[in-house]
């Protein structure tokens, strides 16, 4: 099945470190190795983009540019628009390839390919939509308007989680602003950008847009630090964890580089006294062990009012235990792969380190045998200040705390140095309201009655603290692509200053 997926998504035998974006490919000498974590064992072999790739590709986003920045915003909408259309076409085969390099089940692979579709449809809109500003100017015949205009090469450096959406969150919004992109994808999702880039390619070909989207292919940290310090990119765009996300964004800052940064996230749902468990109990699953744990929007922290604790044990331990785990494209699995050996081994540790800090597991907490990198659902009963708790652990681990009330429970959702996404579970509408309120959530996502995970693109997505306050995707987010130029009009015969000002010289 490989084989066809691979020569139908142009995965053939070749060894591409970087594409130019115009349909040309840049080959690798010696590379790495995309591995798939469902058997454990090496897909295919990539080139590793040297020096003189990633110049090669700078070049050629900074060259094309100059012109796409002229090209209209409506007919840059229209290359988005063929992009959707594409994507529609081989959103099965991109799911199949996804679901094989990173271990998400079916029905999440194909998810993640509508949300490009989605985020595409959505640029479209915009591409005819945003808009700046006119403002009253004190000055008589001026005029004071506020104008975006696009911003250039844009750097994408992206996380193994989401292989796909992520770029496309970033791509098609800045591609409608008029920027370029240079794609560097996680070494541990190469395949899945590769059969991107050609999709890209092609339909870029049609619309006169070679070099909107270009590619650089490496497993080693030089460069994403190299994309940092390059002043040709006004922009980095990071997703991943706050660890590189810190260091990053120090050496964009210190050229006065902007970082758009969506990092760690270490998400809690709270189950109120009042809660609908019909609604929590499900959301709180998904979010614990959907991507196997492995989302940024993942539910780790579940804070439970003592009222609800023992319906609320018993009813996750039997849902867990219900949870088939396996190939994540075989029919009725729930929980595929942990993306590589380091990730197995920092779930075992997590355990183990709960445990020692007086912790007890309800259910799961081992490692499976066999080939693949896969894991228990689990359960642990927690204290939220443990540092285990306070760091993300990207696994299907869910730990339980206890709350005595509302207020506690809100104290704790925001006692993490992570702040993405919340959940509050309760039929009270002052609960609900305190928790959407200023002194509520301190996270970048608060739901009601829905789970931590599974973000619609529409609205602005990102979180607070070592989240690292970006926002991607729908609302005004796309003001991140541009930059803002106040601009002032003298249709009158004077010279009036502002501020009433005199200057006769
Ligand atoms: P990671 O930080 O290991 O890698 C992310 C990207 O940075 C990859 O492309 C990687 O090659 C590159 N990179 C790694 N070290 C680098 C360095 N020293 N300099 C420059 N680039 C470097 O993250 P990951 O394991 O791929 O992804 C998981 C993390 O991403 C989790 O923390 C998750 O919460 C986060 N994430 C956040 C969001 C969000 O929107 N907030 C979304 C998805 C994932």
């Amino acid at each position: 099945m490989s084989e066809q997926l691979f020569s139908r998504l142009g995965l053939g035998e070749f060894n591409p470190a970087a594409a130019l974006g115009d349909g040309s490919w840049r080959d690798g000498h010696g590379g790495f190795a995309s591995m798939t974590p469902v058997l454990g064992l090496p897909l295919a072999l990539v080139g590793r983009a040297t020096e003189e790739d990633r110049e090669a590709v700078v070049q050629q986003a900074c060259r094309s540019f100059l012109h796409w920045r002229d090209v209209p915003a409506p007919r840059r909408g229209l290359l988005v628009r063929d992009l959707a259309i594409a994507l529609r076409e081989h959103k099965a085969d991109l799911a199949t390839l996804l679901a094989i390099e990173v271990g998400k089940i079916r029905s999440e692979a194909e998810g993640e390919i509508q949300e490009m579709v989605d985020i595409a449809d959505y640029a479209v809109g915009l591409s005819r939509q945003y808009h700046g500003l006119t403002l009253p100017s004190e000055r008589p015949r001026h005029h004071l308007l506020e104008r975006w205009q696009p911003l250039g090469p844009v750097a994408v450096i992206t996380a193994f989680n989401f292989p796909a959406a992520v770029w496309a969150w970033n791509a098609f919004i800045a591609a409608v602003c008029g920027d370029t992109v240079v794609w560097k994808p996680s070494p541990k999702a190469p395949l899945t950008a590769i059969a991107i880039q050609r999709i890209a390619d092609e339909v870029s070909r049609d619309h006169g847009a070679q070099g909107v989207f270009t590619l650089l292919l490496s497993d080693e940290a030089e460069l994403g630090q190299a994309l940092a310090d390059d002043r040709r990119l006004p922009l980095v765009s990071f997703t991943g964890s706050s660890g590189v996300g810190r260091q990053l964004a120090q050496s964009v800052a210190a050229r006065f580089g902007r970082c758009l940064l969506e990092c760690s996230g270490n998400n809690a749902a709270i189950i109120d006294a009042s809660a609908d468990l019909e609604l929590a109990i499900p959301a709180v699953v998904f979010g614990a062990v959907g991507t196997a744990g492995q989302r940024c929007t993942s539910t780790r922290r579940l804070l439970v009012h003592e009222a609800r604790w023992d319906e609320v044990e018993e009813r996750l331990t039997r849902a867990f235990s219900r949870i088939v785990s396996g190939d994540p494209l075989a029919p009725g699995v729930l929980l595929g792969p942990l993306i590589d050996e380091d990730a197995r081994a920092e779930f075992v540790g997590a355990v183990a380190q709960s445990l020692a800090e007086g912790g007890t597991v309800l259910h799961g907490g081992r490692p499976l045998p066999g080939h693949g990198f896969y894991v228990e659902p689990t359960l642990v009963v927690a204290e939220n200040h443990w540092p285990v708790v306070q760091r993300e652990t990207f696994a299907p681990l869910l730990y339980l705390i206890r709350c005595p009330d509302f207020e506690t429970a809100l104290k704790l959702n925001n006692a993490v140095p992570q702040g993405l996404s919340s959940s509050l579970f309760t039929l009270d509408l002052r609960h609900a309201e305190r928790f959407l309120s200023a002194a509520g959530s301190d996270c970048g996502i608060a739901n009601v009655n829905a789970g931590t995970s599974g973000a619609e693109i529409g609205g602005a997505f990102g979180g607070e603290k070592e989240t690292g306050g970006g926002r991607e995707a729908g609302s005004d987010a796309w003001k991140a692509y541009m930059r803002r130029q106040t601009q002032t009009v003298n249709y009158g015969c004077q010279l009036p200053l502002a501020q009433g000002v005199h200057f006769d010289a």
